[in-house]
């Protein structure tokens, strides 16, 4: 199979920009899995929390997603279209994690994303990339930090960004999306047994990095 080294961990823990870096470095795709949830979750609404079984399988056959290079970056498709800035907001956060509770929902999604590493070497980012997708990963970082690091974090990039959210708001947001994540019945977020856990509190994305691509010496 393709090389694929999985990236887990909570809402905001910095492993978008160090999946992405990492990708570039070995000169692989990216694949982030949080955002699969997140258009999904923008496109059906919280109203697929009250779909049939029938009514999911029927709503994924007409779903699709796709992973294209363009130039030197890799960009994911949700039914046609490029996924954008539009995904990146904390609303857009919740709702993916109220979607991503749905036993159906995931395994629609994890077909999705087995079928793009039998594409392509992968770099791939989500929660339950290790222990659920590609649990044969040869490298398998679990990535953590306190919850005021990561609201600190989420807020600088956001504020950058010109959204005005407040601190205490997206701090909030984060504890409650955790405990929606570590305690779901499908998936719960864990490290996998052979995960390499990092806790990146104390470390800057530079630093993080550098550990990261260490033990992608292989
Ligand atoms: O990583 P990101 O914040 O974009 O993920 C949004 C939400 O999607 C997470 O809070 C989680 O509930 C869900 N998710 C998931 N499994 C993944 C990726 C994301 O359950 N592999």
């Amino acid at each position: 199979g393709n090389f694929i080294v999985t990236i887990d961990g909570p809402a905001g823990v910095g492993k978008s920009t160090l999946a992405k870096r990492l990708a570039k470095h070995l000169g692989i795709a990216y694949l982030d899995t949080g955002a699969m949830y997140r258009s999904l979750a923008l496109h059906a609404g919280a109203g697929v929390a009250d779909l049939s079984d029938a009514e999911m399988r029927e709503m994924f056959t007409a779903y699709s997603y796709a992973l294209k290079k363009e130039d030197d970056q890799y960009a994911l498709y949700f039914n046609g279209k490029k996924i954008g800035e539009e995904i990146r907001t904390e609303k857009a956060g919740r709702l993916a994690s109220v979607v991503a509770k749905i036993p159906e929902v995931r395994k629609a999604l994890q077909k999705f994303q087995r079928e793009i590493g039998e594409e392509t070497a992968l770099v791939a980012e989500g929660r339950d990339m290790g222990t659920v997708v590609f649990p044969y990963a040869p490298v398998k970082f679990f990535l953590d930090a306190r919850p005021e690091v990561r609201a600190k974090r989420r807020y600088d990039e956001l504020t950058g960004k010109g959204q005005q959210e407040k601190y205490e708001d997206i701090l909030q947001n984060i504890i409650a999306r955790d405990e929606q994540d570590r305690n779901r019945a499908a998936d719960p977020l864990a490290p996998h047994e052979n995960a390499i856990i990092v806790d990146t509190s104390e470390l800057d994305i530079e630093g993080v990095f550098q550990e990261l691509v260490r033990h992608c010496q292989i």
